[in-house]
């Protein structure tokens, strides 16, 4: 079982589903290739067992003594946690659902991704190994008083490298609730990853990773 810290609290939170969106800023899907505005949330999912925590390290798994990837990539993600069970939500009742928000990195294989996405295959294996889901503690969602206009950033090695608004959300954050609930039953302790901004690059061991959400919450993760 893996339990997040709600930030100032001895409360903790039992992680269930981790549910990621993908291509939800236009920044990043012009990073690519072949640039695909989606027409509807595109929904992946990594197993709760992903997940590493502040201080945690971050690496690609060898099968057979020989290494998977050799391109592990960050992307920085506002972390949705649901806090009551749901199905079938309204836009306008979305936010009710939430308990509070967590910085996260949606670690990622690209070779392998873009390998899979070549031959039609899912991204498992890419977005689900184990440490690709690195999440900080949770702040209530008090602590937020515009779900559009919250700021985050990743800093690799002490230097800026991603930084993004909600606001430029494709699907906003009370559309993915309703998307998703209208697809999935939502409970509590389901993450949320919403999407990551431009600034996607390749790590490194040893590469320092620190990732923020406003001034509120800070997750720091090493390459190993
Ligand atoms: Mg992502």
């Amino acid at each position: 079982m893996i339990e997040l810290k709600i930030k100032d609290s001895s409360e903790k939170v039992k992680v269930n589903n981790i549910f990621c969106i993908g291509k939800n800023y236009l920044d990043h899907i012009h990073e690519f290739a072949k640039p695909e505005v989606p027409t509807e949330p595109v929904v992946f999912m990594k197993p709760n067992t992903s997940i590493v925590q502040e201080g945690g390290k971050v690496f690609i798994p060898e099968v057979d003594g020989k290494f998977i990837s050799q391109d592990l990539q960050n992307e920085v993600e506002i972390v949705l946690v649901i806090g009551k069970d749901c199905y079938q939500v309204k836009e306008k009742n979305a936010l009710d659902y939430i308990k509070g928000y967590a910085i996260g990195l949606d670690l990622t294989l690209r070779d392998l991704q873009a390998y899979e996405k070549s031959k039609g295959l899912p991204w498992t294996v890419a977005k689900g190994f184990y440490s690709a889901c690195a999440v900080s503690e949770i702040i209530p969602s008090s602590a937020i008083d515009d779900v559009k206009n919250i700021n985050f950033n990743l800093e690799k090695n002490g230097e800026v490298i991603q930084t993004g608004n909600s606001s430029a959300m494709i699907f906003n954050i009370p559309r993915i609730i309703s998307y998703l609930s209208q697809v999935f039953k939502l409970v509590d302790g389901d993450l949320i990853f919403t999407g990551t901004p431009s600034g996607i690059s390749t790590l490194f061991s040893g590469d320092k990773l620190k990732a923020q959400l406003e001034n509120l919450l800070e997750l720091n993760i090493e390459v190993k």
